[in-house]
């Protein structure tokens, strides 16, 4: 997308001791995008950061998903009948700060991520589907996203590669997709550069909320240390409600797994994202020309003594798989000819409501928290948000965008928690 030159590439590999520092304006829990991203900014800002991850940055989710930028209402909010989304709508604004954070991404870190915003197509096959796709692209409009309803001939002139059987669509021009394995990576690179200490393999045990400050015990590669930090950003993913029961508060985020497969490599022939109204879908083709199935299809988490083992990958449901390859050659026909050369799964966090939470617990002070929701899409956005509130720069504006996502909703499961 743009003209770019080399970052320099230093990540700690381990902790250095009399290196390490022992007081930080800011400890960041997980070196996924948020993370990265997160310790990027602060550092800019002038915040000594410290950034623990327990494995390597993008190990989580943040390297395993999809990489769709999808600002179109997503599908998972249009299941519950009656609603048409109403909790997709109220991420609408947070959709088109993302579409701008992602137009500028690549020029403001110096690095190829193989963003493409040629468009996203959401299809339909019937007029039950129409009618919703309709109306999801009033609702859309009326939030100040740009898409439009087009009919399925139209849809083929865009994208000749869509099956018959498609009816209509709805195209967003700002959709796309990026590559998910260079995300995380980048920003650490960025963030280390602007001098925040990234320490990977390296795991939060322990967090003490100590009134003013929190105290935190790691362990790393050469051994236990603790730092104390003003202020603690929780950006674990499907790990941060363990984090948050170390300093004793309840998150209400859980573990879904999810199914991907990708294609052997083809010429280019697909240049949008494309979704599916009614069914879990969501296809794309890759620089190096692979073509990217998934739309949400579950796999199986492990468990042991009947809690989720988040240490172990998801297991993979072939019924999952067949019917997502399924969807995937009805909707572009011409996928049926190519060989599937890799299937793997994920594991993500939702919440109650679907929305994400980001931002400050209100009964602990100095406690931030970023996760859940589609975060490939809008973390870089929650990133800088979260950011700018624990800089306290433009503090007003950041609570008023994430106001959405605000951890404050789930307040009351706090309220029993002794100090
Ligand atoms: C299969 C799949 C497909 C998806 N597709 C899309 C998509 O197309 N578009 C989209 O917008 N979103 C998608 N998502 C969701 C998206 O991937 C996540 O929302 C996003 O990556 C979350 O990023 P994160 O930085 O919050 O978390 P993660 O990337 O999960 O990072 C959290 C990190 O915290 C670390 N950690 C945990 N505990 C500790 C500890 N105690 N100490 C130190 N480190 C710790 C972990 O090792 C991990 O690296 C998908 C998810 C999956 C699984």
């Amino acid at each position: 997308m743009s003209a770019r030159k080399a970052a320099p590439a230093f990540v700690k590999r381990s902790c250095r001791w009399g290196a390490l520092r022992t007081k930080v304006d800011a400890l960041i829990v997980g070196g996924g995008l948020i993370g990265c991203a997160a310790a990027w900014h602060l550092a800019l800002a002038g915040m000594e950061v410290m950034l623990v991850e327990q494995a390597s940055t993008g190990s989580g989710a943040s390297g395993q998903n999809a990489g769709s930028l999808h600002f179109q209402i997503e599908r998972r909010f249009l299941e519950r009948k009656g609603g048409l989304g109403l909790e997709g709508e109220q991420t609408a604004t947070l959709s088109r700060i993302a579409i701008d954070d992602w137009s500028t991404l690549e020029d403001r870190l110096g690095v190829s991520l193989h963003v493409h915003m040629n468009g996203g197509l959401m299809v339909a096959e019937n007029a039950d589907q129409v009618a919703i796709l309709k109306a999801k692209a009033d609702r859309e409009r009326a939030m100040g996203l740009s898409v439009e309803t087009i009919d399925g001939a139209e849809a083929r002139r865009r994208a000749p590669y869509l099956s018959e059987g498609i009816v209509a669509a709805n195209f967003m021009a700002a959709e796309g997709h990026a590559d998910t394995r260079k995300i995380a990576p980048a920003f650490a690179t960025a963030a280390t550069a602007a001098g925040a200490e990234i320490q990977i393999r390296t795991r939060l045990t322990k967090l003490e909320w100590q009134g003013a400050s929190f105290r935190a015990e790691i362990i790393g590669s050469e051994g236990a240390f603790t730092v104390g930090a003003k202020k603690v950003l929780v950006a674990a993913g499907v790990w941060s409600a363990r984090i948050a029961a170390m300093a004793n508060l309840h998150l209400p985020l859980f573990p879904v797994g999810l199914t991907m497969s990708a294609s052997e490599r083809t010429p280019h022939f697909l240049p949008h994202l494309v979704q599916h109204v009614a069914q879990r879908l969501s296809m794309k083709q890759t620089e190096a020309g692979n073509i990217l199935i998934g739309g949400g299809w579950p796999s199986r988490l492990h468990r042991v003594d009947g809690i989720f083992d988040l240490s172990r990958p998801a297991e993979l449901i072939i019924q999952s798989l067949r019917n997502n390859l399924s969807v995937a050659t009805k909707t572009v026909p011409r996928v049926a000819d190519l060989n599937l050369i890799r299937t793997w799964t994920g594991v993500t966090a939702v919440t109650p409501d679907q929305l994400p939470i980001a931002g400050e617990f209100p009964t602990m002070p100095g406690l931030f928290c970023a996760a859940g929701g589609s975060a490939f899409t809008l973390g870089p956005t929650f990133a800088r948000l979260v950011a700018d509130q624990m800089l306290e720069r433009e503090r007003d504006e950041a609570d008023r965008l994430l106001a959405v996502a605000s951890p404050a909703r789930f307040d009351s499961l706090n309220g029993f928690m002794g100090r």
